[in-house]
């Protein structure tokens, strides 16, 4: 028997109003069912609008940093329970239990970074322009935060959100993807064993239209966090703004990491390795083109494609797999097309193209890692995010041209450089058009505790992550005190 879940809504675990429900099947293997869920719609999500405004009442004046212990409280059951999160989100969504391990342990992290913001929560003081006034600014909470999460990291996206949205002073109704539900829940049951109050949390399962809108068009909940994809983030951008929501939007990549001829090459392959295909290229920072210097182009393909075609495609649970499935058929499918597509532009396919179905493989959806080479930076596999190990290789005659290419898409999230010159890598730093520049290291591998996001179409200018994410979900008020007795009228009675 599969086990039934259920939507966590004004202090109680419940099924959808509608009574209907959805499976979560594991990508690696179809026949196995994680769990069945609850198919909400508006309605569950209005109750848990209600539920959650209510409780903002209490929780708003709740000290920051008694906030904060609870938030530390849940990183401690995090700890506790992290290879049992790590075995069921591997099973949800299929990435190796490496990978799942360090999704729980980023999870971890933030709970842990947020009890230290948590007495941190800082404005300013400021000399006023008049005598015997004094000035100052505050944070403060904003109100009912609706949260909506993708499935690639389906415990350290959510606790990006969660954490600081409760810590500093906001309720939450949190919709997690419907490819992850499982992982989602256990974060909530935490928060709640941790101490945050029941009414503060609300979860709600669904699809994006039947949970996702109604959220975002709720006039009482106050700012939406969404991450997802850029066609996704644009709908819900214009929705909120009809609004005026405050928006905070972590979207698609189409990353880019440059190898100069003056770079380890050693190094750059281990990082385009576990760039190009670690998550199986699902993520959101997924290296999926390379821009080689001609110099050391075929040497470094050669080295790139012997390497791929090693790597150990199998079910995540199996500590010696390196390379997992992807989501659902709907994605492997869309994998494919892309590669008709670079095959049909005119790309010389290397390696993969082609699902991988030996054995037990065909239980589950896997693909096999793709390398493009003769890559024409316009080329829509240059261009689009295929969220998939697909790698694109593109050849270029120097620094400046690596940095064109590597800027020449919609996307900016993040990027990445190999050379041993301290020139090349400064002039990349400045002139690379992302959110995030490694140099020396593959375009994957964000820490909590740093500003996280993108430019152009990759986001709206917020960042996720670090101190940057608590202003996000805190507003600015400013405080004037004036302990003059009289009247004292700015640019007027000082001049
Ligand atoms: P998606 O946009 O399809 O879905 C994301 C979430 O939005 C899901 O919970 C989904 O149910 C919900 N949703 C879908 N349509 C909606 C709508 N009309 N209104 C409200 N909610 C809706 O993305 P996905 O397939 O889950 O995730 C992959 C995408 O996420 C990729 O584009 C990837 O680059 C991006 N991503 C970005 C970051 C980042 O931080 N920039 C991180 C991870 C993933």
């Amino acid at each position: 028997m599969s086990k039934v879940y259920k939507n966590f809504i004004d202090g109680e675990w419940v099924d959808a109003s509608t009574g209907e429900t959805f499976e979560n099947r594991n990508p690696a293997n179809w026949d196995e069912v994680v769990g069945i869920f609850p198919r909400s719609s508006k309605e569950d999500v209005d109750r848990a609008v209600r539920a959650a405004r209510k409780a903002y009442k209490e929780w708003r004046l709740v000290p920051a940093p008694v906030r904060g212990e609870i938030m530390k409280k849940a990183g401690d059951i995090m700890v506790e329970r992290k290879e049992e999160i790590a075995r069921l989100m591997t099973r949800e969504m299929g990435k190796i239990l490496a990978e799942t391990r360090g999704d729980v342990q980023e999870g971890i992290d933030t709970a842990y970074y947020a009890f230290g913001e948590s007495r941190r929560l800082f404005g300013h003081t400021v000399p006023s322009e008049l005598p015997n006034k004094f000035n100052m600014t505050m944070r403060m909470p904003i109100g009912v935060a609706g949260l909506i999460t993708p499935w690639n990291f389906p415990m350290a996206i959510p606790s990006w959100k969660i954490f600081p949205a409760l810590t500093c002073g906001n309720t939450v109704v949190f919709k997690p993807a419907s490819d992850t539900p499982a992982t989602a829940t256990v974060l909530v049951e935490i928060l709640l064993e941790a101490g945050v109050p029941p009414q503060a949390i609300n979860l709600v399962h669904g699809t994006g239209s039947e949970v996702g809108i109604p959220i975002v068009e709720h006039p009482d909940i106050d700012l939406i966090s969404f991450t997802g994809s850029s066609k996704v983030g644009k709908i819900i951008n214009e929705k909120a703004g009809r609004q005026l929501k405050r928006v905070s939007l972590e979207l698609g990549g189409k990353n880019a990491q440059i190898v100069m001829d003056d770079a380890n090459l050693e190094l750059a392959l281990e990082g385009v390795l576990w760039g190009a295909f670690g998550t199986t290229g699902q993520r959101c920072t997924a290296t999926s083109r390379l821009i080689l210097h001609e110099k050391i182009h075929d040497k470094f393909v050669e080295m790139l494609v012997d390497a791929t075609t090693k790597l150990k495609l199998g079910n995540g649970l199996d500590e010696s797999v390196q390379v997992g499935p992807v989501i659902n058929k709907g994605q492997l499918e869309t994998i494919h097309s892309y590669v008709e597509i670079g095959k049909k532009e005119g790309a010389t396919l290397l390696c993969g193209g082609e699902p991988a179905e030996d054995g037990d493989l065909k239980k589950g959806f896997f693909y096999k890692p793709t390398i493009f080479v003769d890559v024409k930076p316009s080329m829509r596999i240059a261009q689009e995010e295929i969220f998939g190990p697909v790698l694109s290789v593109i050849k270029v005659g120097s620094l400046d041209e690596a940095i064109e290419v590597l800027n020449g898409t919609v996307y900016g999230l993040s990027s990445s450089i190999y050379t041993q010159d301290v020139n090349n890598a400064y002039k990349a730093m400045r002139d690379i058009e992302a959110g995030i520049t490694y140099i020396n290291g593959p375009t994957i591998g964000a820490e909590c505790h740093m500003p996280f996001g993108g430019v152009k179409e990759t986001g709206n200018g917020h960042r996720e992550g670090g101190w940057t994410v608590y202003e996000f979900f805190s507003e600015v008020k400013t405080v004037y005190v004036d302990f003059s007795g009289r009247l004292q009228r700015a640019q007027i009675d000082n001049r």
